[in-house]
């Protein structure tokens, strides 16, 4: 039988919203998405082609960058902050093809921008800059990583503050445990899990699980780097364990 072989890739026709130009973006087929693994603080690792290189769309006519989760359309005073701050300065590129690892992280350092100017939601804003930690993590740039992390943080922070304890914020507040375990702010992170752990509202097993796991590999981190141990990590430790 002869073995059909399918390109990762495949064009998409998307629209600008600011200058309404029609372009082709490339997106990774599903079938061919194959995540290996998965880090603590949500990274997906894929064998072969990156989806998360293919996330942000960019118009090769006015730079314009966004992602499905950005609002539709720019306000009138926008349209000229946009204009002013990266039009004008646009020399285009076209990012509609194969991206590798800079083209990336240009995609994603455009739309942080276009959603700073848009004022965007302060989750899409640390989803962007989460993103670019993950590049960074792939390629081993550790200080960089950990600047993206602190930012993403502060923002998943103003979420949190805005949303208040909503139903669905036990993801949210297991990830601003582990952003602070991996920024090695111990304290805050065994805050954040001890809260999943404990708040009686929370029924999201898998993040209570994993606030858990966390908050034990938290206490490892602790003793290995020798720092006195919270009071409730002496007691609770048994429970935990
Ligand atoms: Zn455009």
């Amino acid at each position: 039988m002869e073995e059909l072989k399918l390109e990762p890739l495949y064009l998409i026709t998307a629209k600008c919203d600011y200058c309404e130009t029609s372009f082709h973006t490339s997106r990774v087929r599903h079938s061919l998405k194959k995540a290996h693994f998965t880090d603590t603080d949500f990274y997906m690792r894929y064998k072969g082609v990156n989806p998360d290189y293919y996330v942000v769309t960019v118009c090769p006519n006015c730079g314009y960058a966004f992602t499905e989760n950005f609002s539709k359309g720019l306000a009138p005073v926008i349209r000229t902050s946009f204009e002013l701050k990266v039009v004008k300065n646009w020399t285009g590129h076209d990012y509609g093809g194969e991206r590798n690892w800079d083209d990336a992280l240009h995609t994603y350092q455009l739309a942080l921008l276009s959603a700073q100017i848009k004022n965007e939601k302060d989750r899409v804003v640390a989803g962007l800059l989460h993103h670019i930690a993950w590049l960074y993590r792939d390629a081993g740039n550790k200080k960089q990583e950990e600047r993206f992390l602190e930012h993403a943080l502060d923002s998943y922070v103003r979420v949190y503050e805005l949303e208040g304890i909503s139903v669905d914020n036990a993801r949210l507040m297991y990830l601003m445990g582990e952003l602070n375990r991996r920024l090695g702010r111990y304290n805050e992170a065994v805050r954040w899990f001890s809260r999943v752990i404990n708040d009686k509202n929370i029924i999201d097993a898998a993040m209570i699980r994993a606030s858990r796991d966390q908050w034990k590999v938290t206490r490892e981190d602790m003793l290995a780097a020798q720092i006195e141990l919270p009071e409730e990590m002496k007691n609770e430790a048994k429970k935990h364990g």
